[in-house]
Formats: structure tokens, sequence, C-alpha cells
């Protein structure tokens, strides 16, 4: 067949050697930040140094009373819900579509992950919440799927009715914000990651954010032992007896890892309005597209565009399979298009349909059985998703426009993808 499309023999639209999109940016400063803190110190145990320039930052930008450093998100989830009283055999209502780690630390305490599904937007669907809501219900859990914030004042409103703490996993989202409110603090407590690519970036790492005194405690009795606990826990608390040993769990950051993330810190509010420029000029040229619809943000809301999911619509493109599509595509040189495959929903993955193969010890998991076909919201979604990356600097935008032109062309030539 004769076609300008590159899978099918043409031209690509980018030639560019790959890879076209790298985070965290490493500057000069941050090398410097690292060397400075392995001159200074390489282990922190109690609350001095740059873990507490870090997290006096963090609980300031974020806007609340308490921010503890964890050495993942995942480690900062599973203290967040350990540290709101999660107990074997509650109820936790999580997002079907999701990074895995929002839900997996809640079957580490015995507890049931029920799976809500989403809405159109990607975010849990308030509507589904609502629907899951039993007396065994413990808590409510948000995620901001690739930073665009999950309707927080609608989820906090039916948490309060039910008197159910609302905890938000923030790790595509630091710096999003709804009516001028940063994600993170809206609900009892929230969980953010620093894994390399999050908007905020340590390499890895991650925190704990709280308003409530005694979540805080609780965060430091599970995930610090010993000095943090007996030197920021007091002693007239019932918990203080227990602080030489906590729970018997360490989820320390790396002194380095908090000092590259305290560098990059100060630039996040920069390098996110570099990227929300940046998705407001892609978002303009490709919602004028067939085939391709772009997230639609209330004009109040911020999102911090850890990517832009794209939603492809098969049958304004004459039911040309997104596989096919992506395919196209990828022989453009558009090779930062990408599928998303671990964030995926929840049902899809073994460990949600046979969680008592890992997990023997957990008697609840038997009747556990997560299956294909159970989100069908969360499953099309994720189906037809095409995510590009956010770039941040003007340098960029080019780059930024080629892809934008990449897919004008597939779409204009879809026709020569069928049969
Ligand atoms: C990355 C991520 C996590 C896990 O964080 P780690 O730092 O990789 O442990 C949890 N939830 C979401 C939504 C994430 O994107």
């Amino acid at each position: 067949m004769n076609s300008p499309l590159a899978l099918l023999g043409g031209e690509p639209a980018i030639r560019q050697p790959r890879p076209h999109f790298s985070w965290p940016p490493i500057t000069e400063q941050s090398k410097q930040a690292v060397a400075d803190q392995l001159a200074e110190s390489v282990s922190i145990y109690d609350r001095s140094g740059v873990v507490a320039e870090l997290e006096d930052a963090l609980a300031d930008y974020f806007g609340v009373r308490h921010a503890v450093l964890m050495s993942s998100g995942t480690a900062a989830l599973h203290a967040m819900y350990a540290a709101s009283l999660i107990e074997p055999g509650d109820e936790v209502i999580v997002p079907a579509y999701t990074f895995f780690a929002t839900a997996t630390p809640l079957l580490h305490l015995g507890a049931i992950p029920v799976l809500a599904d989403c809405d159109e937007t990607g975010n849990i669907s308030v509507t589904e919440v609502a629907a899951k809501l039993t007396p065994k219900t413990a808590a409510i859990v948000a995620t901001h799927m690739w930073g665009i914030p999950a309707n927080l004042p609608a989820l906090r409103a039916l948490a309060q009715e039910h008197h159910l703490p609302l905890l938000e996993d923030g790790s595509h989202a630091h710096g999003a914000s709804l009516g001028g409110q940063r994600v993170g603090g809206f609900g009892q407590a929230a969980a953010f990651s620093m894994n390399g690519p999050k908007p905020l970036s340590a390499g890895e790492g991650g925190f704990v954010l709280t308003n409530d005194d005694d979540t805080y405690f609780r965060t430091l009795m599970f995930a610090h032992y010993n000095k943090r606990c007996r030197t920021e826990i007091p002693s007239s608390h019932q918990l203080h007896r227990f602080a030489v040993t906590g729970a018997g769990l360490k989820f320390r950051i790396h002194p380095l890892a908090a000092a590259f993330a305290f560098e990059q810190l100060s630039h996040l509010d920069e390098y996110l309005a570099g990227r929300a420029h940046i998705a407001k000029l892609m978002c303009d040229e490709l919602q004028e597209l067939p085939g391709i619809e772009v997230p639609r943000i209330p004009d109040k809301h911020q999102a911090a565009w850890y990517g832009l999911p794209l939603t492809y619509v098969p049958d304004e493109l004459g039911d040309v399979p997104v596989e096919r599509f992506h395919q196209a595509l990828l022989a453009e040189g558009l090779s930062e298009v990408d599928r998303p495959g671990s964030t995926c929903p929840l049902n899809q993955l073994p460990l949600f349909q046979s969680p008592a193969v890992l997990l023997p010890h957990q008697p609840e998991f038997a009747q556990l059985h997560y299956q294909p076909g159970q989100f069908p919201v969360a499953e099309l979604v994720h189906r037809h998703t095409l995510k590009l990356p956010v770039w941040h600097r003007e340098e960029d935008v080019p780059l930024a426009r080629a892809y934008v032109d990449g897919i004008k062309k597939v779409v204009e030539h879809h026709h020569d993808l069928k049969g």
C-alpha cells in the first residue's frame, strides 16, 4: 500500500533520537545539593538536618501541620493506613483504576480493598463510592490520576456524612490544586511517592501529610521507631512507652534522596507552570481532532500533568483498533506515547484475583477474587488511554508540537490503517 504513514513505509514524523523526555531535571544545583549532603551526613536518625528542612518545607507547601518523610510512596501509604487505624477485616474503598500500590499495603494490614469504578475522567466516581459503603467501611481513598485532581469536595462531603476518614494518594499530583487549595490537605491524611518520574522526585522516597496530631504520632510509631518517636511523641502520650521499638518497622528516607528532593521542591511551582503551559498548547490543538479526546479540567482546578492522558475514540476513526493506532504513532517516531501497563484496573492483576496465594496468613483473603469485566468504565478508560509526557521547558515546545503534528498525521491518514 502507498501511504505517507511510517508504519506503511512513509517517512516518520520525528527523527530526533530517543529518549524525548526525561525526569527529574538534574541540574548543577541538584548535584551540588547531593554532594553537600554527602559531606554532611548519610544517616539521620532523628528529625534534624535535611529531614527536618524538607518536612518543614513540605508542610508549608501543602499547608498542613505535619509531613513525615518515608523511603517510598508504598511505605508512605502503608504507614498512613496503619496510622488511620485500618484493621483486619475493614473495608477500604479504593479506586479500581490507580497504581496498585494505592491498595497493596491494605492487604498487608488484613484489610479488604473494595474497588470502586472511575468515571470518564479516570478518577474515582463519587456515585460508585457511595454504592460501595457498608457498615464495615473504614476509609475512602482517592488517587489523582495523572495529576488531575479527583472530586475531593464531593468525596469529603460523602466521607463526613458517614464519619469516615478521606485519604489521598497524591503520588501523581504534587502541587495540583482545586480552587487554590493543593491536593494532599483535603482529608485526614495523604500519602505521596517521590519515586523517579513523579512530579516531585527524590529518586526514591515518599511522605505522609496530616493535620491530625494523633495520626502523626501513629505514623511515627509505625514507621520511625526509636529517636523520632522518643523526641516527637510527648511523654504524656499513651503511645510514648512504645517509642523505642515503635511497631517495629523502619521506613526512613535516605538523606541523599531528601537533599535531592529538597532542591527539586524549590523549583516545583516553576516546573508545574511550564508543564501547564505546554499541556494547554497541546490540548488546544489535539481537541480539534476526531478520535482524540483531551482531559477537561474544570476552570478552578490545576493539574500537575504527571502525564497527558488522551482518550482514543475508535468509532470516530473507522474503528481502527487502539493497538494499531498506537503502533502507527510509534512508527512515526513518537516513542514517548505510552499505553500504560502496570497502572491498570486492579481487577486485572493476579494479586487482586487471588491474593491468598501470596498472602496465605490473611484468612480474610480466601474469599477475595476480583475478575476482569467487573469495572467496565475503568477497563474502557484504561484500554483507550494514550499517555504523553508533558514537558516543562520552553525549549521543548517544538518537540511537543512535533508530537501534536505526528498525532494529526496518523489521524488524517487513519483510513490507510484499516484492513
Ligand atoms: C508511584 C506510585 C505509588 C508508589 O510509590 P513508590 O514510591 O514507587 O513506592 C503509589 N501510588 C501511586 C498512584 C503511584 O503513582
